[in-house]
């Protein structure tokens, strides 16, 4: 990131960390967070018995399941369902938009480039996401909720504007107005929506979703509606899924609730013509869950227990001094690096920052579920040594002790 990037993303940083210390201070928000941690850290304790049920639960919601051990097996279900429904529905593979939501575990399995390459095209309907999507390179997301936080309204002008061909000034509203018509003029194309999900309700069989845009709402009533979520969002119950929801946003955004909360638990079906049931009213045909795996059953729980909010970033001081280049794909700071140790291996969690964290524990003290990042990042420092793999200066500085008894 540039300087200037990182400046922009500090003082939105900062603005966001006011609203959400002042919030969260509440009795109503400690209670609830308590409530979380519990769930959270049963639920990775339970988490193949939450698999089992989940499973049965789609079927019997006429939603299909799938597992998928890894990447590759993810890209290739999703890509035999999109398949499968263009040939359903006889379209063009060249004339194939797909409407797309926010999603950490779409952007960790590549399926944006993934679906590129196969020719269709992929519409982000988040407005950051779309306006990273614009900027076409160096374009990765800095916050969970505000990927775009580190760009300023001119920055974002420049981008809509060459990419667009328009003229606009470099003010929020016209931008927001030209996006929008843009983005509802593709995803009117699209018939086919993918999405990720905050949590999974394993017994009821149903995945919720929270936002403010309304996008979800429009991707989630294409005809063909996947959502791919790892298998650490599954929870109990539905009831789990709006206390995390709720928690997520406080502590993502400074709010206490988002606009909206999309609960899906089956494809769109009526039965108000004498009782007879009828499938595809208004919403989605056919509603797809993919579960992914990709190490998770190998990570350490605590790593697990993470709901997403990005709260840890904002007063990292090594997030706030370099940016997303401490973190991996969109798992972003400490918990990120940890995490890209189990989606990838121990060499990519070096790579992504391992060595850079300062250990100082402050992501631990701003998490609503108080996710031991400093603890697990040591673990797999202790890992990495165990492989003999180091960053270049630290393994001159070790080479150096060893041979002359010196660092230097
Ligand atoms: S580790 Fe904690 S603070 Fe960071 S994103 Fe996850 S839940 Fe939020």
């Amino acid at each position: 990131m540039k300087e200037k990037e990182i400046e922009s993303m500090r003082k939105v940083f900062g603005e966001l960390k006011d609203r959400i210390d002042s919030l969260v201070k509440s009795p109503k928000i400690k209670a609830l967070q308590n409530r979380v941690i519990d769930i959270r850290k049963s639920a990775i304790d339970n988490n193949e018995e939450l698999i089992a049920i989940a499973k049965e639960s789609f079927k019997e919601n006429d939603i299909d399941c799938f597992y998928a051990n890894d990447d590759e097996e993810a890209r290739k279900i999703l890509l035999d369902l999109i398949n499968d429904e263009i040939e359903r529905s006889n379209i063009d593979r060249n004339e194939v938009y797909i409407a797309k939501s926010k999603s950490n575990t779409l952007r960790e399995i590549d399926a944006t480039q993934f679906l590129e390459e196969q020719g269709m095209t992929i519409v982000e309907t988040d407005l950051g996401d779309r306006i990273l999507q614009l900027k076409k390179d160096d374009n990765s997301p800095v916050h969970p909720t505000g990927p775009a936080s580190h760009l300023t309204v001119q920055d974002i002008a420049e981008i809509v504007n060459e990419s667009m061909n328009l003229d606009l000034p470099a003010e929020p509203k016209p931008i927001m107005e030209a996006v929008r018509a843009d983005v509802l003029s593709l995803i009117e194309k699209s018939f086919i929506g993918i999405s990720g999900t905050n949590s999974i309700a394993a017994e009821d069989g149903a995945v919720l979703m929270v936002h403010n845009e309304g996008n979800i709402s429009l991707v989630q009533s294409k005809k063909l509606h996947i959502i791919v979520a790892g298998i650490d969002k599954l929870v109990p119950l539905l009831e789990d899924c709006v206390s995390i929801g709720k928690l997520e946003t406080a502590f993502a955004t400074g709010k206490p609730l988002t606009s909206y909360i999309n609960i899906v638990s089956g494809p769109s079906k009526t039965a108000d013509i004498e009782k007879k049931l009828l499938k595809n009213m208004y919403g989605a045909e056919k509603v797809a869950v993919i579960l992914l795996d990709n190490g998770r059953k190998e990570a350490f729980k605590e790593c697990l227990w993470c709901i997403g909010c990005g709260n840890c970033i904002v007063s990292c001081p090594v997030y706030n001094s370099i940016g997303n280049k401490f973190g991996f794909h969109s798992y972003l700071g400490g918990r990120g690096v940890a995490m890209s140790r189990y989606l990838k291996d121990n060499q990519v969690s070096v790579d992504s920052g391992l060595y850079m964290c300062t250990l100082c524990g402050l992501c631990t003290e701003n998490c609503p579920v108080l996710t031991p990042t400093s603890e697990i990042i040591e673990n797999l420092r202790n890992e990495t040594q165990k492989e003999g793999l180091s960053r270049e200066p630290h393994k001159k500085i070790r080479d150096n002790i060893k041979d002359k008894g010196s660092p230097y």
